[in-house]
């Protein structure tokens, strides 16, 4: 079972980590996608979000 979020879009690093900041901005997309994670670099610091997909395949 290996975690498909990848790496930092701007380092290429895998130390990222879930991000559970609660700003404004992230409150709404998160309202808008409730789907969606937040993830930061621990390297460069980079934030960066995913949309998780629950691991139903086919639909
Ligand atoms: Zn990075």
């Amino acid at each position: 079972m290996s975690d498909s979020f990848g790496s930092c879009p701007q380092c290429g690093s895998e130390k990222v980590l879930r991000s559970h900041r609660k700003g404004v901005k992230e409150k709404v997309l998160k309202l808008l996608t409730p789907s969606i994670r937040f993830y930061r670099c621990h390297k460069c610091g980079a934030r960066f979000i995913r949309e998780g997909r629950d691991n139903n395949g086919a639909k």
